[in-house]
C-alpha cells in the first residue's frame, strides 16, 4: 500500500491542471508578450489563470503578479515593501519566529543589511497574540509579515486583527497564505491585508509557479528587474504552462473548497483521535481550535521522529517531521522550538497532512500499523 500523508510538502497534480499544462506546452507555445496571434493565445492563458487565481482569494485579476514559487512571492513582498518604504525612513520589519524560511530568512537577510527586525513571540498554542504585535509596533515599522496558516502545525492566525494593528501605525501587512489557500476560505478584503503569497503546488497545481497578490495602490520595488512583464512588477517571460496549471488548480480548489475541507477535517480527526487513543505518550502540537482541516502534528514520547518516519515509509506511508525544506537536517523544527517545546518533544514530532486521494481506508491502515512500530522503536531505546 502506498499512502501519501504529506500534502503540506506538495500535492499531486489535479487532472484539470495537467490538461491545461499540456495544452500550453503544445499548441499554445507562444510568448505572451508577442503581439501576433501565437503570443495573444498564450496571453489569453495567463489572463484566464490570473482571473482564476484572483477568484480563489476574492481579488481583482490585475492585482495578481505571477512568480516562480511561493518563496519568490514572499521575497517580493518582504524585500519589495522594505525597499519601497526605506526612503520614507521606515526601516523596521516585524515577523514571527515560526514563519516559513522563505519569510524568515528574507527578513534575517535584511536584518544583516541594517533593517531593524523584531520576531514576535509564539506561545505554546502556535498562535500569535495581537497584543504582542501592538507592543512592538513603531513609527518606523515598514512591514509586518505573519503567515495565515502554519505549514507544520496548521494553526490559523488572527490575520485581520494583526493587519489592523499594523495599519494603525502606517505599516504594510503581508501574509503567506501558501498553506491556507484551498484549505479554508481566503479573502483578501476580509483579511484586510496588503500583500498575500500563494504557491501552485500546494493546491494540486504544478511546482514552479506562485503568485503575490498586491493590493491596488501598494507600491513595491521589484526584486527581479528586466522587461515589463507582469505590469513591471516581475520581469521575466512567464512560465505559461505552470501558470495555466495554477489557474486550473485554483478553479478546482475554489469549487471543491467547502466539500474538501469538511471531508478532510473528518479524516484528520479520525487519524488524530485514533493515534491519541491507540498510542500511549502522544500529544497534539499546537491549538486544535484554529487550524486548517488537513493537518495534525503529533509528538510521540521517547521516539525519534526521523526513525518513525523511515519505519512508516518502509510500510508505505509518507509523512514528515516538519517542513520539506528543512527535512533531512536533523535539526529540531524551528516552529516547534519557537512555540517553546523542548528539543526532545520537537524531535519526537510527526506531521500528517491530508489531501486529494486520501480516504478512511488509508487512515485505518495507518492506525493499524502505527502502535506496533512505535512500540518497536521505544523498545530499541530501552535496550
Ligand atoms: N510558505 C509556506 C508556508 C510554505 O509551506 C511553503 C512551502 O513549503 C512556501 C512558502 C514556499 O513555497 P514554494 O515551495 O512554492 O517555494
Amino acid at each position: 500500500m502506498a499512502v501519501y500523508f504529506d500534502h503540506n510538502a506538495t500535492t499531486p497534480l489535479a487532472p484539470e491542471a495537467l490538461d491545461a499544462m499540456s495544452r500550453a506546452l503544445g499548441e499554445d507555445f507562444g510568448n505572451p508578450s508577442s503581439v501576433h496571434q501565437y503570443g495573444q493565445r498564450a496571453k489569453g492563458l495567463l489572463d484566464d489563470a490570473r482571473s482564476a487565481v484572483a477568484s480563489l482569494i476574492g481579488a481583482e485579476a490585475a492585482e495578481i503578479v505571477f512568480t516562480g514559487s511561493g518563496t519568490e512571492a514572499d521575497n517580493l513582498a518582504v524585500r519589495g515593501a522594505a525597499e519601497a518604504l526605506e526612503p520614507a525612513g521606515r526601516r523596521h520589519l516585524v515577523t514571527a519566529g515560526f514563519e516559513h524560511e522563505a519569510v524568515l530568512n528574507t527578513v534575517k537577510a535584511l536584518g544583516k543589511r541594517g533593517w531593524r527586525v523584531t520576531f514576535l513571540p509564539v506561545d505554546s498554542t502556535g498562535i500569535i497574540d495581537p497584543m504582542a504585535l501592538e507592543s512592538v509596533m513603531a513609527d518606523d515599522t515598514a512591514l509586518v509579515s505573519v503567515m495565515h496558516a502554519n505549514n507544520e502545525i496548521g494553526t490559523v492566525q488572527p490575520i485581520q486583527s494583526l493587519a489592523r494593528i499594523a495599519h494603525a501605525r502606517g505599516a504594510l501587512f503581508h501574509t503567506d497564505a501558501v498553506q491556507s489557500a484551498g484549505k479554508i476560505p481566503v479573502d483578501v478584503r476580509a483579511l484586510e491585508v496588503d500583500l498575500l503569497s500563494l504557491s501552485a503546488h500546494k493546491i494540486n497545481g504544478p511546482k514552479g509557479a506562485g503568485a503575490l497578490w498586491i493590493k491596488r495602490g501598494v507600491r513595491l520595488v521589484p526584486t527581479m528587474t528586466g522587461g515589463k512583464h507582469e505590469r513591471n512588477r516581475r520581469a521575466g517571460t512567464e512560465n505559461v504552462a505552470g501558470i495555466a496549471g495554477f489557474g486550473a488548480a485554483a478553479t478546482v480548489s475554489r469549487r471543491k473548497l467547502a466539500s474538501d475541507s469538511t471531508r478532510l477535517g473528518q479524516l484528520r480527526d479520525r487519524l488524530e483521535r485514533g493515534v491519541l487513543s491507540r498510542v500511549q505518550g502522544t500529544q497534539v502540537n499546537g491549538a486544535t481550535t484554529s487550524r486548517v482541516p488537513n493537518t495534525t502534528n503529533i509528538s510521540f514520547e521517547g521516539v525519534e521522529a526521523e526513525a518513525l518516519l523511515i519505519a512508516l515509509d518502509l510500510e508505505g506511508f509518507a509523512v514528515s517531521t516538519g517542513s520539506a525544506c528543512s527535512s533531512g537536517t536533523l535539526e529540531p523544527s524551528h516552529v516547534l522550538r519557537a512555540m517553546g517545546l523542548s528539543q526532545h518533544r520537537a524531535q519526537n514530532s510527526i506531521r500528517f497532512s491530508l489531501g486529494l486521494g486520501n480516504d478512511e481506508r488509508q487512515v485505518d491502515a495507518l492506525l493499524e500499523k502505527l502502535p506496533a512500530l512505535v512500540e518497536k522503536l521505544r523498545a530499541l531505546v530501552r535496550r
